[in-house]
């Protein structure tokens, strides 16, 4: 680490700023999971695969080379709708192995003049941020050094204007900051995973145990059958919470290494239903559904979950009304985080492209079933901003 700085502690006041919508920041400059952004005069990957002749199946994960590949040819592509180039990079996020990794991977193709900002609050501690020169990642345990991050890189060259591409995450970044509003982001999830089980097993299901399947699955040594992807986690707890499925102990199978990939298990699973178990036509349908997308290569193979955290996601935006102790809105309301907010709209005054890459399935993001046309997709949905104002710091930079 090159330069560490401590700042005198200050206690953390958060403040309310009024509904806002993530589109205040990016309009549809937003790329999802399948890598097709949601601007429609932009091509994606269904393009870049050709263009770019890659030799790969499915759809790229934000940690593997070809979506450092995918996602800078999205850029130019979008860079030239608006008559710039792609000469600076900027990634805001908040994890240091996703979205850090993200934009190395990024620097690594591209070599151009950049920077990296992770956040992730810890109001107990003193302030603190640290830039590693080497990697070009700049951590910070308040979301408000975002201003001093922008401080050191203007200062050190970066000229922030019409070519510079500014990469931002959403989920517990632009969205549910980490280390503040997390928790709002998992509960939804949690309470869309709860109600899609609860719709296919009915009054069998069996919470408890879906959880202690849960806990148990998502532990590193059940890895390389999860592969970390929540889609698989939720059905497989939904089939072992399915008492119906006449096979033999499931889990037994996966520890004695039976059962070695998800798609071994998914198959597993059709034999059971196929050999005459007597499941519910709901489970039915919910198996087909997975197996169905699981042969197509589809990394979000449990849509019917998707659809039900969509819903659950939307729920929890501006779900309360303006007076209520802080507290209670970041348990319970996934707010747009006001730092994050605000550099955004900094940098796009000075002309930049604010563009936001996120990982989060596109069927959890937006309404892509007939079923709810009537919904708002997330990145255009109010909801309550909430943070530390940096607008002043941002002012003095101009
Ligand atoms: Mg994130």
């Amino acid at each position: 680490m090159d330069q560490v700085k401590t700042i005198q502690s200050y206690p953390l006041v958060l403040e309310n700023f009024g509904l806002a919508a993530m589109s205040d920041l990016f309009d549809d400059w937003v790329v999802y999971r399948n890598l097709e952004p949601v601007e429609r005069r932009l091509k994606g990957l269904k393009s870049a695969r050709v263009q770019l002749e890659l030799n790969i199946t499915g759809i790229p994960r934000k940690l593997d080379d070809a979506y450092a590949q995918v996602a800078m040819w999205i850029f130019e592509k979008a860079q030239a709708l608006r008559r710039a180039q792609v000469s600076e990079l900027l990634f805001i996020g908040d994890t240091l192995s996703g979205d850090g990794k993200a934009y190395q991977n990024l620097y690594g193709l591209s070599q151009l003049p950049g920077s990296c900002f992770i956040g992730s609050e810890k109001a107990d501690q003193e302030p603190w941020y640290s830039k590693d020169e080497q990697t070009g990642i700049f951590s910070a345990n308040r979301w408000a050094h975002l201003a001093d991050w922008l401080a050191l890189e203007k200062s050190q060259g970066l000229k922030l204007d019409k070519n510079t591409v500014v990469v931002m995450d959403m989920d517990k970044t632009a969205i549910g900051a980490r280390g503040r509003n997390d928790r709002a982001i998992d509960s939804a999830r949690l309470k869309g995973l709860y109600r899609t089980v609860g719709n296919v097993l009915g009054d069998d299901f069996d919470a408890k145990l879906f959880e202690s399947h849960y806990d148990t699955l998502n532990h590193n040594k059940y890895h390389h059958v999860t592969q970390d992807n929540q889609d698989y986690l939720a059905y497989m707890c939904l089939v072992l919470n399915n008492g119906t499925i006449d096979c033999i102990d499931l889990m037994a199978s996966i520890d004695n290494g039976g059962i070695e990939t998800f798609r071994q298990f998914v198959r597993y699973v059709e034999t059971c239903i196929v050999g005459g178990g007597r499941v519910s036509e709901a489970m039915r349908q919910a198996h087909t559904a997975v197996h169905t997308s699981v042969q197509a290569g589809d990394p979000t193979p449990f849509k019917s979950f998707r659809r039900q955290e969509f819903l659950a996601t939307l729920e929890h935006m501006n779900n309360l009304p303006d007076e209520i102790p802080m507290a209670e809105r970041l348990l319970r309301e996934i707010t747009i985080t006001q730092e994050v907010r605000e550099t955004g709209l900094w940098l796009r005054e000075r002309g930049c492209l604010v563009i936001c890459l996120s990982d989060k399935p596109d069927e959890a993001s937006a309404p892509n079933h007939p079923s709810l046309r009537e919904k708002l997709p997330i990145h255009r949905a109010q909801t309550h901003a909430v943070g530390v104002s940096i607008a002043q710091a941002l002012a003095a930079l101009d």
